[in-house]
């Protein structure tokens, strides 16, 4: 029996144009899910994983499979349709999982032969069976994984296009922001998998970097940080000799013994969740989290790259909060906190977060000519009717923003600054090369959109 695992591509993700900037090849991630599905998947079955991110192939050339599983965040979701399309002209079933046909079950649930909701760990087997038997349905409920089951991942599978490698060790995110999925997708419980099994698989990744793609891999309370000291000893204990990045929250900086692990586990790299400048903006998103304890963001950023770890913020823009001038106060606060990357992102509706019903209820949601509009539910585009600007006038703020942040004075500034402390000077660059490359690309796509709009 054949098995195609697909993660589609959505050219307009201009991060994955490896093509034109060879430092996007630094920011594109492997599809852990499909390699977890391929793990869960029993030895008779004959797996390929084409990961479009990397290239296309082409379908008619390929041999026949016996099921084709397509996973989909929102902004793939076109794509992923497409593809099926192409299978199921060839009577090959297809089934598509993931948080988008989690969300839109009954637009999924049209365009494929059957949608798997939620994680797929404890229902997979069972759809394998129903296509080996020929009665596929055409829903599976999934629930919370057992995390004590969580197969490793099938890293022998892809191997050679990817400058790093990927690994999960939690799931799920008590903080629920109102942007965001991942609460609604892998729960509000911070689950942990078992230190030994991620040590295990740690040691199948042949890469040297690794992205650990947890939502945040250090947890927001005593116990959580508890748990990451221990993963973090595990990993120096074993002597991986991986350098890695996570995503985290801001109470990383709090703790001294967690950074001195983190740093002799591998660390190299952190992404903050900043969201907004101000605290209106923290409260409106529901991360009240980050301005707790009267925190300084400053002397927070300098604590976690005194030990070499380089600081990724992530900040939104289009809160009903904001008002114009946001761009550049957005771009001054990361120059102020000291972040190494600035990553800037238009406030998104994405189905399922509370955000959308907020918005959907108020007639706020401007792309909207689904299926075809969630390719621009990248994050990368004003989908969204926002409250104190025009289309083209939060294009102009985000093009100030970016352009303030990596402007060629700042980006030197910055670079100059990591080589005279020594802290990865040659991460840093290639960074900051990957985002300039990816806001030139992001300009021309912006007027591409407007256009499209009758708006520019
Ligand atoms: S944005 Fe981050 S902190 Fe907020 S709910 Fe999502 S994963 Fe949790």
């Amino acid at each position: 029996m054949r098995l195609y695992l697909v993660n589609p591509r959505n050219p307009l993700v201009s991060m994955i144009h490896v093509e034109e900037s060879r430092w996007n090849r630094y920011r594109v991630w492997k599809p852990l899910g499909l390699m977890v599905v391929a793990a869960l998947t029993p030895s008779e079955w004959e797996i390929t994983i084409f990961d479009e991110n990397v290239r296309v192939p082409d379908y008619g050339a390929v041999p026949r499979p016996d099921l084709v599983g397509v996973t989909a965040f929102t902004s793939q979701a076109n794509r992923a349709y497409e593809v099926a399309a192409e299978f199921r002209s060839r009577d090959v079933p297809v089934v598509m999982g993931g948080i988008h046909a989690t969300m839109c079950p009954e637009e999924a649930g049209a365009r494929v032969d059957s949608i798997v909701t939620g994680e797929a760990e404890p229902i997979w087997a069972q759809v394998l069976a129903d296509v080996r038997h020929g009665c596929l349905r055409p829903l599976y409920t999934g629930a919370h994984a057992n995390m004590q089951e969580i197969p490793p991942a099938r890293h022998d599978l892809l191997t050679g296009d990817h400058a790093f490698g990927a690994i999960q060790t939690t799931r799920g995110c008590p903080l629920n922001c109102s942007f965001c999925s991942v609460t609604a997708f892998n729960g509000r419980l911070y689950r942990q998998r078992p230190i030994a099994e991620v040590i295990r698989e740690f040691g199948a990744i042949r890469e040297k970097r690794v992205l650990i793609v947890d939502d945040n891999l250090i947890g927001t309370s005593h116990d959580h940080i508890a748990r990451a000291k221990d993963l973090f000893r595990a990993m120096i204990r074993a002597e991986l000799r991986k350098q890695w990045m996570a995503q985290v929250t801001i109470n990383m900086a709090d703790d001294e013994e967690l950074l001195t692990l983190a740093a002799r586990a591998g660390c190299t790299g952190v992404f903050v969740g900043f969201e907004s400048p101000t605290a209106e903006g923290l409260k409106e998103v529901g991360k009240k989290f980050n301005i707790q304890k009267n925190r300084d963001f400053v002397s927070s950023v300098r604590r976690i790259q005194r030990h070499k770890i380089l600081v990724g913020g992530s900040f939104i823009m289009g809160l009903n909060t904001d008002e114009p001038g946001i761009g550049k106060r957005i771009a001054e606060a990361g120059i102020r906190y000291g972040v190494d990357f600035l990553n800037t992102l238009f406030l998104t509706p994405l189905p399922g977060t509370r955000l959308w019903d907020e918005m959907e209820a108020h007639g706020r949601i401007a792309a909207n000519a689904f299926p075809d509009d969630w390719r621009y539910y990248t994050l990368t585009f004003p989908v969204a009717c926002y409250r104190h600007f025009s289309p083209e006038g939060i294009v102009r703020e985000m093009e100030t923003c970016d352009g303030t942040f990596y402007s060629l004075r700042h980006t030197l500034r910055r670079l100059w600054g990591n080589f005279w402390r020594r802290r990865r000077p040659l991460m840093a660059l290639a960074g900051s090369l990957s985002y300039r490359g990816t806001f030139r690309l992001n300009r021309k796509a912006w007027r591409d959109f407007l256009l499209s709009r009758g708006q520019a």
